[in-house]
Order: C-alpha cells, then structure tokens, then sequence
C-alpha cells in the first residue's frame, strides 16, 4: 500500500519528491500514467479519484494504465486550469512551484 503523499488534482504526477528541502515537493515528471487513488478511512466513506502519475510514481495509483487521448486532454484541461488560477490570485498567495506546460 502506497504511504506516500499524492496530490489527486495536480496537473501533472501527483507524487511528491524529497530533497534538501524541509519539505517534499511536487513531482515534476511528465505522468505516464493515470489510475485511481482511494481516499478516506476504511469503515467511513471513502471515494475513488482519477489522478496521474510518473513511471517513479505509478505504484500510487489502482488499475493504472497508460494514457489515452482523452486522458492528455484532461491533463491539457487542468493545466490550463492551474495557469488561469494562478493568473488571478494576488501575488502573495500564489503556489511557489507551477507544474511544467507541455511534454
Ligand atoms: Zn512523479
């Protein structure tokens, strides 16, 4: 079972990586792969989400499988999504890493 930290809505792989740093950050790879992650306790409710991952990563996601067209394309959406929010927000409240645009 994956222990790590994953990002389920991220725009990219939504593992995170240690370095030097206090903290881990985002994932920078390209993903390769989409699948579904489980959130919540066993015995609550729990729910499936869709997120996406790089080849170090993979082992987070259930039933991962390579990426289709309509996969890309939601990756696409999501980029997108991040950039027009981080445009809006005031300077002081923006992330300090923004996931990489294009393959
Ligand atoms: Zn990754």
């Amino acid at each position: 079972m994956w222990d790590e930290p994953f990002y389920l809505r991220a725009a990219g792989c939504g593992g995170f990586v240690k370095g030097s740093d206090v903290a881990p950050r985002h994932c920078h790879r390209e993903p390769v792969v989409v699948g579904l992650v489980l959130v919540g306790e066993p015995g609550r409710r729990r729910s499936l989400w869709r997120g996406f991952a790089c080849a170090a990563h993979a082992g987070a996601l259930l039933a991962a499988r390579a990426l289709l067209p309509r996969d890309q394309a939601l990756l696409v959406y999501r980029r997108e999504a991040w950039h027009a929010q981080l445009a809006r927000a005031p300077l002081e409240r923006r992330p300090r890493a923004a996931p990489r645009v294009g393959a």
